[in-house]
């Protein structure tokens, strides 16, 4: 009793410690828009936070012999330290800080950031040091903050405001159980991020003549005025793949949804489902899992598997190259060589083949100049210049894609059927007005290999994904599917305020 009367005036510090539970708790939950880490990367993840937390505090301690103003400088600390990377993307996401770091700081932006950090802390240090005032009131008010704060953000998991994305299957579920003999080969080529020839015309001022004229002389019908459903990779080929529109009409109700979901929907595809149970081999060079078929390749955009790449601890490990998405980045240049060459030598078996091929290309990382020269990773993984840079590793695609086609004519005993798709744009054009950034995510090259005149005569110049498979279907495997009005949504392109 005694006791707890001398220390009843004093306020005890929570606010550090449940600082730590606000950062576990909100880290945690941002991995769930993608793939949910395993349980042991999350007891991981906490024992670091709270064992940093534990550390600062007593560290602190040692210097002040005062648990409030050690408990402050630490949750100052643990926010730089834990919150690091979304302090570096909104303090340059201001346009003239970007700018005036660029030109005269030598774009070291990290370099300002630790020098701020040591700055501000420094600050705050010599302030808590000096003070003579009893810090009751304030550590009072920051332990019913950070409580406020954490309460908020935990019962934001019971009050998850998901989107779930469906599919409108505008068919018979039946009508696709084809039950025709296959015959033909397939091959759906998507080739991330390929815009149209129009958009290469009116941004890049480049006539993309020689792929053109190449495809034209091969068979070749190219869909000049197509545009994608959704301007997002999953969304784009769950709809393609599903020959569907989804539910999904706007950016926002696109950030609500929780993308390992779309990966599962998209393993479950119909167009996979249908010619695989009419003796189709699938053969997948995507990064998605079809059925049983596993992804090729774990992408670096939707996989972010470390629970720590919002931290300071995650710069070292990117700088030396050894943080996952680095590690997940660097597979994606030989992988993208491998897909290619795979699908040429893909049509030994006695079964015909369905083959998704989907290379990171011409999408960043820009591993390739225009020869397929091999760029360094400082090249590959920075963003600046990135228009030029795409553009670059555009002409390298023509050039794969040119070889791809010719591969698969020749090594063709009956003429197959291919399918050569931009999923999006190239959607990061610098400078230039909303409107038509808008309007060049949507472009995309479409172009077809159509053996038969009966298909041919179903083409029409702004097919999009979503009737691919379905004049394919209908004419090849005798459904009845009708084609869909062309529609194209905004999934990735923040709206103007
Ligand atoms: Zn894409």
């Amino acid at each position: 009793m005694l006791l707890w009367k001398l220390k009843s005036p004093a306020v005890l510090c929570f606010h550090t410690f449940l600082l730590s539970l606000f950062i576990i708790i909100s880290t945690v939950k941002s991995k769930l828009l993608f793939f949910p880490p395993p349980w042991s990367d999350i007891l991981i993840f906490s024992i670091a936070t709270l064992a940093t937390a534990f550390l600062l505090f007593r560290f602190f301690l040692s210097l002040f012999h005062d648990g409030k103003k050690a408990g402050i400088l630490s949750s100052v600390m643990l926010l730089f330290i834990f919150f690091y990377f979304p302090l570096f993307h909104t303090l340059f996401g201001v346009r003239f800080i970007y700018d005036f770091i660029y030109i005269f700081l030598f774009q070291k932006f990290h370099w300002v950031l630790l020098s701020l950090g040591i700055v501000l802390l420094a600050l705050v240090y010599i302030a808590i040091k000096k003070t003579r005032k009893n810090l009751n009131g304030l550590t009072g008010f920051l332990n019913l903050f950070v409580l406020v704060l954490l309460l908020f953000e935990f019962s934001k998991i019971f009050f998850d405001d998901e989107f779930e994305v469906s599919v409108q299957k505008e068919f018979n579920e039946q009508e696709v159980h084809l039950n025709k003999k296959p015959g033909r080969n397939i091959y759906y080529l998507v080739m991330d991020s390929y815009t149209s020839s129009k958009s290469l015309k009116k941004y890049w001022n480049y006539e993309n003549n020689e792929l053109q004229d190449f495809l034209i002389a091969k068979g070749f019908l190219i869909a000049a005025s197509s545009k994608c459903n959704y301007n997002s990779t999953p969304f784009s080929i769950l709809s393609a793949l599903n020959m569907s529109y989804l539910n999904i009409e706007s950016y926002h109700e696109g950030q609500k949804v929780h993308i390992s979901k779309v990966f599962r929907m998209i393993q479950n595809n119909a167009v996979v489902r249908a010619l695989s149970e009419n003796g189709y081999d699938i053969l997948n060079l995507s990064l998605f899992d079809l059925m049983n078929e596993p992804a090729y390749y774990a992408d670096p955009y939707y996989h972010k598997p470390s629970l720590f790449d919002k931290t300071i601890f995650h710069l070292p490990a990117d700088k030396m190259g050894i943080s996952s998405d680095r590690i997940l980045f660097k597979t994606l240049a030989s992988a993208n060589i491998e897909i290619i060459s795979k699908v040429t030598s893909s049509n030994k078996n006695a079964k015909p083949v369905f083959c998704y091929a989907h290379p990171m290309m011409p999408h960043e990382p820009f591993f390739f100049d225009e020869l397929g020269n091999k760029m360094p990773d400082e090249y590959a993984l920075n963003s600046d210049e990135k228009e030029k840079k795409y553009f670059r590793q555009l002409k390298y695609t023509n050039t794969l894609l040119m070889k791809t086609v010719e591969g698969i004519l020749n090594n063709s005993k009956i003429k197959p059927i291919i399918i050569i798709q931009g999923d999006h744009g190239f959607r990061y054009l610098d400078d230039m007005d909303y409107n038509e950034q808008l309007e060049e995510s949507k472009t995309i090259l479409n172009a077809y290999l159509f053996p038969d005149d009966t298909l041919k005569n179903s083409f029409y110049d702004s097919i999009s994904p979503v009737n691919s498979f379905r004049i394919i279907f209908n004419t090849y495997f005798g459904t009845e599917l009708s084609l869909l009005k062309d529609r194209s949504f905004n999934i990735e392109i923040t709206p103007e305020k």
